[in-house]
């Protein structure tokens, strides 16, 4: 990225704050789009739930808004609504799934520190085990 030309860096910035990073191949965005295959548990309007495909716990999901956002760093005041809706779903596909009188979790990892690895911003709801706190 240090070797590119300005303007295409630019591009690449304008790209990411406008949500277009579905043409630079964000799987989320695609998952969204029933473009690359997951598990769909649950999809509206608003947003996607899908298995982890590599999952850390007997359950284990991810909830996406459709809308491309990278983060909870991104300026999010417009989009109150549609997090609570993440969590709405949430707490419905925990139950559907049968984890919510045991008990699950859900968790945003924001940047690297964090683990985030995948920049769509993604719900986790992981239950069907004892999991510990605090996390890792
Ligand atoms: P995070 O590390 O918080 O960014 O979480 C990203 C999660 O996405 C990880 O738990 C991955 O296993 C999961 N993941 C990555 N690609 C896919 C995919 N194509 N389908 C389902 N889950 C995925
Ligand atoms: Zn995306």
């Amino acid at each position: 990225m240090t070797m590119l030309p300005f303007s295409i860096k630019k591009l690449f910035f304008y790209a990411y704050k406008k949500g277009l990073m579905k043409m630079f191949g964000c799987v989320f965005c695609q998952v969204a789009a029933h473009e690359s295959p997951a598990e769909i548990v649950y999809e509206d309007e608003h947003c996607v739930v899908f298995k982890d495909i590599n999952p850390k716990a007997p359950v284990h999901l991810l909830a996406v808004p459709r809308r491309h956002i990278s983060s909870l760093n991104e300026d999010l005041e417009a989009d109150e609504k549609l997090l609570g809706h993440l969590l709405t779903v949430a707490g419905r596909v925990a139950k559907q799934h049968g984890i919510d009188g045991t008990g699950y979790r859900t968790v945003i990892n924001t940047n690297a520190e964090a683990g985030q690895t995948v920049f769509h911003l993604h719900l986790h709801i992981l239950g069907g085990r004892i999991l510990r706190w605090p996390p890792g």
